[in-house]
């Protein structure tokens, strides 16, 4: 099963950010207008992830899969029940959905708190937006929203994570 590429618009969002710690590849446009969507969706051959039950009749062919409002949870775990993500879990930037580069503690002297470079063995950081992440308590903390939501555990996946401050 080839993975499936997302896009979606900032209403969206928190499901976008939570596919991305899973794996998968999510654009999002804020503040794009459906059609908008649906076009860039075509360009780029991703699925829409809308609110909007309305699919334009001219974007017949393009992929898209209505989520419920109320249910991220149970969106999530459809998604992730139909779909293959595009990489191991925590390996792209939840905030801009880049894939992230392994990197020696060293290299973020200086960039993140000394505590955690003599800690961990390995970091990520993202090579668009300089954003660093390490395993830490609030990956633990996601990773088990993240395991409950789709119902299995996650790979156990090295040193990879998403640390620094919360972004949500
Ligand atoms: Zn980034």
């Amino acid at each position: 099963m080839p993975p499936t590429r997302f896009l979606t618009d900032a209403s969206l969002e928190f499901l976008a950010h939570r596919l991305v710690f899973l794996g998968y590849d999510v654009a999002v446009i804020r503040g794009a207008r459906l059609e908008e969507l649906f076009e860039a969706a075509r360009r780029d051959g991703r699925t829409v992830l809308t609110l909007s039950t309305r699919h334009p009749r001219r974007f017949a062919e393009v992929a898209a899969i209505v989520v419920p409002r109320t249910e991220p949870q149970a969106a999530l775990r459809a998604i992730a029940a139909a779909h293959e993500p595009s990489g191991a879990p925590f390996s792209r930037c939840p905030l801009c959905n880049t894939v992230l580069q392994t990197r020696h503690p060293m290299e973020a002297r200086g960039e993140v708190p000394g505590r955690v470079v003599r800690r961990v063995t390995t970091l990520r950081h993202c090579p668009m937006c300089g954003k660093w992440y390490w395993d830490g308590t609030h990956t633990a903390r996601l990773r088990a929203w993240l395991e409950q939501a789709i119902g299995r555990a996650l790979a156990q996946g090295g040193a990879s994570g998403a640390g620094g401050e919360p972004t949500h």
